[in-house]
């Protein structure tokens, strides 16, 4: 029967998961809370009843960017629907009353904000309404990852309303968010669904964030057929990137709130039609966002919080067919998004930073990374997944029995009042006022495990809390023991544990550039360049810079058209020199199993670019210097200065129409000489040697001819 309305008014062949169960509670009128990670069609719980039952039903819901999206594809299939919210003006708001007064709408959208006024409550009280559906249900709480203040007035409005069956829903199924929602919405007797969390079709993978750029260009090209979405935090980064892709011949497109609707609307539907192969978004894309093949999640920063990820990969993979889901991890990043609560008030700084240590021992255990996500939302899952990159990649054990026996021992004495932090301060010793208060620090037992560190103690603690032995029940709760705990501690067994991915390597090394010189390659490079230099007779800065030779060892070209795409390199240049280094770095690449990525683009800023050509087309068409000083409203110098940079970066430049006039042959001859027993590039020490006999000019001038000719 309802199985039949579903195929006719949505077109549906089946109810997925537990759709049928929801629908069926919700039909006779029960409170419902019904759990369901994203996109597995929670809508349709309270559409389908929503068309059937008498009256008109209510859906409250803080996005109202998807509201309209929502009531026109309700519409399309011939449901009458409305929405409410602010952005809608008196004109518009008084149809939608009308039509309310005229009982022809079956489902009414409308924002908690709206909701909760007082005119729209005596509004909606004269109409005949059929329930109340309150989506992303988890905005209620402050456990949550997404409090909303607006939230917590429905508990009233609702009552105010009458007596209408209330139905919950939400993706986030941690027990005190669940608990919150069932207490402040006053649904305690709801029947509660809850689908698993488990995601088969979708491979986990944390990687060290470092060739970063590299890397994900060279998953884009291995890829090159797949679509998805890289997550950054920034809007800035979100825009460095999506130039990066673009320079790189992929199809990207950035989206972040900043951009302005029309932008937002182009990316995400040329993202829908493949127009657009890769959307690189803040985490303001992707709610609502309705594609199946999605390929692909990347972090390209650590999301805010399990419950983000969670979601933000649950993107991926929603035709039930392989994704990919990779997260780039740097502790750092949550450094930085702890600071960003700093800002916040107590409670809700608080709260972010334990949702964001969550994180923290999530990308640095070396559980099985699909069992921890389960176990995060409740779930258990009994066998490692093996085939996440923790279960490919499993970091060494270590014998744990004597220490888990320590943390158990711990909580028996503080009878079970010390949460995950309390707990790793207590074994290592250290003070703390909770602990003081308590008097924690006269027992035997305090500072039992002081020969590890705090964090140490942490990584423990979460492990053993993901085999089952301790538990918690809530994000920064005490910790207590469970059967499994207990019984281990009557009779102690061997107990394998395994030690943690370690980032810190990475952690205080400088970003970008210098992070991934590759230290083994570089050296050959310079090796070769000093042979490369002698046998020509020059010096080898004339060769190829150090910065280039750096750039080599980070972008591994091995075509002389690969080492065009470096800064400074010119074709000229890998002409004149590449060969043998493009020689070495594609033996040096198959040995060790170097994916090279063959075209990386550097695009330079634009507006230098530009500039740059105008200034080289000048010198071709033979320009005055001076001349061309004025033109630009430079001095003569700087005009120099400008050149010499131009033919740094790997321009050939030809000024001998200029140097002509200032110099005789001899003298050119001279100052050349002069240039090739010149060590290294530096200009201020020539014009200063060169100084009693010629004009600073006519040293700089000479340079550019000379790097040209030698370099270039
Ligand atoms: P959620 O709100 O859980 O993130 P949605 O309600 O937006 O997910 O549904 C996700 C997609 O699944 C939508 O495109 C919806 O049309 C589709 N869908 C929902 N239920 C079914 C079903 N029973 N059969 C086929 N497609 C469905
Ligand atoms: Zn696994």
């Amino acid at each position: 029967m309802i199985r039949k309305q579903l195929k006719k008014i949505f077109g549906y062949q089946d109810f997925r998961d537990n759709q049928m169960e929801v629908v069926e509670s919700v039909m006779s009128q029960k409170n419902t809370l019904t759990i369901m990670p994203t996109g597995s069609g929670k809508s349709l719980c309270y559409q389908l009843p929503g068309v059937t039952l008498k009256g008109m039903a209510i859906v409250v819901s803080p996005l109202i960017a998807l509201m309209k999206n929502q009531v026109d594809f309700l519409q399309s299939k011939g449901i009458q629907a409305a929405f409410l919210n602010s952005t809608l003006n008196k004109k518009r708001i008084k149809e939608v009353y009308e039509s309310i007064h005229a009982q022809k709408l079956k489902l009414l959208y409308i924002a908690p904000e709206t909701l909760n006024k007082k005119e729209t409550i005596d509004f909606l009280k004269t109409a005949h309404l059929s329930f109340i559906a309150v989506d992303e249900a988890h905005c209620i709480s402050e456990w949550g990852y997404d409090f909303r203040p607006e939230y917590g007035k429905l508990k009233n409005t609702i009552q105010e309303l009458g007596t209408l069956p209330v139905i919950a829903l939400t993706a986030t199924a941690t027990q005190p968010v669940q608990d919150d929602i069932l207490k402040k919405l006053n649904i305690e007797n709801a029947t509660v669904f809850k689908a698993s969390f488990l995601r088969p079709n979708l491979y986990y993978e944390i990687r060290p964030k470092q060739n970063t750029e590299k890397q994900i260009i060279n998953f884009l090209k291995e890829h090159d057929q797949h679509s998805g979405i890289i997550y950054c935090h920034s809007r800035k980064k979100v825009e460095e990137m999506a130039k990066l892709l673009q320079a790189n011949g992929i199809q990207a497109a950035p989206y972040h709130a900043g951009l302005d609707h029309h932008m937002r609307v182009t990316s995400q539907d040329g993202f829908l039609t493949h127009q657009i192969r890769v959307i690189v978004a803040t985490i303001a894309f992707g709610m609502g966002i309705d594609k199946a093949d999605v390929r692909f999640v990347i972090h390209y920063d650590a999301p805010k919080s399990m419950e983000n990820y969670y979601q933000e990969t649950g993107r991926a993979g929603r035709d039930g067919k392989k994704a990919k889901c990779i997260l780039y991890y740097n502790p750092d990043d949550i450094n930085k998004l702890e600071k960003l609560n700093v800002n916040k008030n107590v409670s809700e700084r608080e709260n972010g930073n334990l949702l964001l240590a969550e994180v923290r021992y999530f990308a640095s255990s070396s559980i099985c990374i699909r069992k921890q996500i389960l176990n995060y939302f409740g779930e258990q899952l009994e066998k490692e997944c093996g085939e996440c990159s923790n279960c490919l990649h499993p970091t060494p054990t270590y014998q744990g029995k004597t220490f888990l026996v320590k943390i158990l021992e711990a909580i028996e004495a503080t009878r079970h009042q010390l949460s995950f932090i309390h707990l790793s301060k207590f074994l290592c010793g250290i003070q703390d006022p909770y602990i003081e208060n308590n008097e924690f620090n006269a027992l035997p037992s305090f500072g039992s495990g002081q020969d590890k560190l705090p964090p140490f103690w942490r990584s423990f603690i979460h492990q053993t809390m993901l085999m089952g032995y301790i538990r918690r029940e809530t994000t920064g709760g005490p910790l207590s023991i469970t059967p499994k705990g207990k019984s281990f501690l009557k009779k102690p067994h061997p107990l394998s544990l395994h030690e943690e991915k370690k980032y810190d390597l990475l952690q205080n090394r400088a970003p970008q550039e210098k992070d991934v010189v590759d230290q083994k390659l570089l050296p050959s490079l310079l090796a070769l360049r000093n042979k490369e230099a002698a046998r020509k007779g020059i010096k080898p800065y004339l060769v190829f810079q150090e910065h280039i030779l750096e750039n080599m060892a980070t972008y591994y070209p091995t075509t002389l058209k690969a080492l065009t795409d470096l800064p400074h390199v010119s074709l000229s240049k890998a002409n004149k020199f590449g060969t043998p280094f493009v020689q070495l770095i594609s033996q040096y690449v198959l040995d060790h199993d170097i994916k090279s990525v063959e075209t990386m683009i550097f695009k330079p800023s634009s507006t230098k670019f530009a500039n740059r050509i105008q200034f080289i087309k000048q010198i071709d068409k033979k320009i005055d210097l001076k001349e061309l000083a004025n033109m630009r409203n430079m001095t003569y110098r700087s005009v120099i200065k400008e050149l010499e940079e131009i033919c740094r970066a790997g321009v050939r430049l030809n000024i001998d129409y200029h140097i002509d006039t200032l110099l005789t042959k001899e003298e050119q001859e001279d100052i050349y000489e002069y240039f090739y027993d010149l060590e290294d590039d530096n200009i201020e020490q020539a014009c200063d040697e060169l100084g009693d006999d010629y004009e600073e000019d006519e040293v700089r001038l000479m340079y550019i001819k000379f790097f040209s000719e030698v370099a270039n």
